[in-house]
Formats: C-alpha cells, structure tokens, sequence
C-alpha cells in the first residue's frame, strides 16, 4: 500500500494511491464506512495505525472504484507536511561517499564505528514540484544528496536490532540540500542543512509491507537528466536496525518521526572541481519500488 498526502478540491487529504491506475482514494471513505472518524492528518494516521487496515483499506477500495480520484485531479504534498519534530539524520553512511569527501568537511576518509547524527529544522520540508530556495544571500554552495528516507510507526526506547521492522511505517525519498559553505564555517552541520525548503520529500509513503527487509532498493540521483548518484540502500554502512537500534538507546522514538539513512557517492561536492547546484536546475531523485521526487531550483 501507498499512502500520501494530498490537496484536493483546496483541502489537505491523506490517501491510497494505486500507481498502475494512475488513481488515488481519499482514506475518509474507509473510515466513514466504518463509522469511524478519519484521521486527521498522515501523523495521525500514523500514529492510530492498525496492521489490519493495510487489507481492509485495499479490499474496501479494490471493490469501490466508483471512489477513485485520478492522480492529476489531486497535488500531491510531502507525505509528512510538518514534522512534529526534527528530521534524524545519518551522515557518511555509504563507503564511496565517505571517500569521496575525505577531508573536504573536516573528515578523515576512515568509515565511521558509529553512526553520526545531525537534524533538519522541519521547515526544511517541501512537497514533490515544490521549488528549493537559492537562499543566495547566505550561500553560494548548494548541493544535493538523494536518501531513503524511514518513516517511523510507533514509540519505542531501547529497541533491538531483530525487532526494528516492527517499528517502521514505511519508506519515502529525501532530498538532504546541503549548503557546503555553512555546513563548513559553522562546524557543526546543523544550520548548513536547515535552510527553508531544503528537504524535499515525497512523492508519497510506500508502507513496510510492500517492501523487503532489509531494504534493498536501487537508488539514484540525476541533475538536469545527468546521472550523478547511483548506488543500492544495501551498501548503507549502518542499515536499517542497526541505525534503529542504535538511536533509540536513551532516545524515544516517536510515530512520524523521520530518519534519513545517508547519500551515496556523487555529490556536487565530491566532484573534482567541486559543482554546485544553480538557478533552475532540475533534481530528479528516483528510489527503485518507491518512485521519483522532483524539484527545481529557484531562479
Ligand atoms: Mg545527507
């Protein structure tokens, strides 16, 4: 099952989408046929979630097509608008990047024995067509890092590695935008990644069902429709448990939160000279089963 966010008919919706048909069903529909009240928003669909509702909402609308929205009726929004709180996120999580930016930020070309963690504010967050903002009066060295990106379904502390899966929701694409020079000047990378409208997300939430564990997705960054990353999420240095499991020692998790894994090699950064993303450059992040993010640039 997939699940988005959605404005239709002027009105933010959370909905089923069935990619082959090119069609949504607004999630209201279920709940009204059970004489349930309708979440309010993904995080509280998230948040209420029964494993029993991924076959009951897919029997409920396989047999009421009447229901369906074509997909071009509705804007599709980030999956999660606004985060309840700040996005987790890994840094230097696949071997070839951390090559690829020895000594660049400070950092040696030795693979982390622990995961490193930094946050996005949660005013980073854009939706799919939605534009990145230059920000050109405090950077001028804006780069790009596709992610998968870990949807979280329930409270937990102190979870085991073996029982993760049970504490995911499913998965999305990121957009981790990176203004280098402040990620430099500041040390500490958190203002370099928090810049408005630097975490593009979408297009929409494939749920732990209709994926494998762990997750082995092809995954793949193009500018202007050039192939710049390309790796597989099975190369992540620290996968999925590991990085649940770990974060979770003394800090609770909480439904909705977001946890981005880290980018493959092929930053702008990492590239001899070094480019940096310009006006109306077109990003194009694609994640193999889950789908593709696009953005521009602002002019
Ligand atoms: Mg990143």
């Amino acid at each position: 099952m997939i699940y988005a966010t959605v404005e239709y008919n002027g009105e933010q919706k959370i909905c089923c989408v069935d990619r082959a048909g090119d069609r949504a069903f607004l999630i209201e529909h279920f709940f009204l046929s059970e004489g349930l009240s309708c979440p309010a928003d993904m995080l509280d669909f998230i948040a209420s979630y029964k494993d029993e509702y991924t076959d009951e909402l897919a029997m409920f609308f396989g047999t009421r097509p009447d229901l369906a929205v074509c997909l071009d009726e509705v804007r599709l929004l980030a999956p999660i608008p606004v985060p309840r709180r700040n996005i987790v996120c890994l840094g230097k999580n696949y071997e070839d990047h951390v090559k690829e930016i020895k000594g660049i930020t400070g950092g040696s070309a030795n693979i982390p024995k622990v995961p490193i963690y930094f946050t996005k504010a949660t005013h980073t967050v854009i939706g799919p067509d939605e534009i990145i903002l230059r920000h050109d009066n405090c950077t001028e060295q804006l780069d790009y890092e596709v992610e998968l990106a870990v949807i979280i379904g329930k409270n937990g502390i102190n979870i085991l590695p073996e029982d993760a899966e049970n504490y995911v929701f499913g998965y999305t694409i990121a957009n981790d935008v990176s203004a280098r020079d402040l990620q430099k000047d500041h040390s500490q990378w958190f203002k370099g990644k928090s810049l408005k409208s630097h975490c593009p997300m979408g297009p929409w939430i494939l749920h732990k069902s209709q994926a494998p564990f762990p997750v082995e997705f092809d995954i793949k960054c193009y500018i202007n429709g050039e192939i710049r990353q390309e790796s597989n999420t099975r190369n992540l240095i620290f996968d999925i448990p590991a990085i649940i499991s770990d974060l979770s020692r003394g800090y609770e998790l909480q439904p909705g939160d977001i946890i981005l894994t880290g980018t493959p090699a092929g930053v702008g950064l990492g590239a001899v000279p070094p480019v940096f993303l310009g006006a109306g450059d077109e990003i194009c992040c694609a994640i193999e089963g889950i789908g593709s993010l696009f953005n521009v640039v602002e002019e």
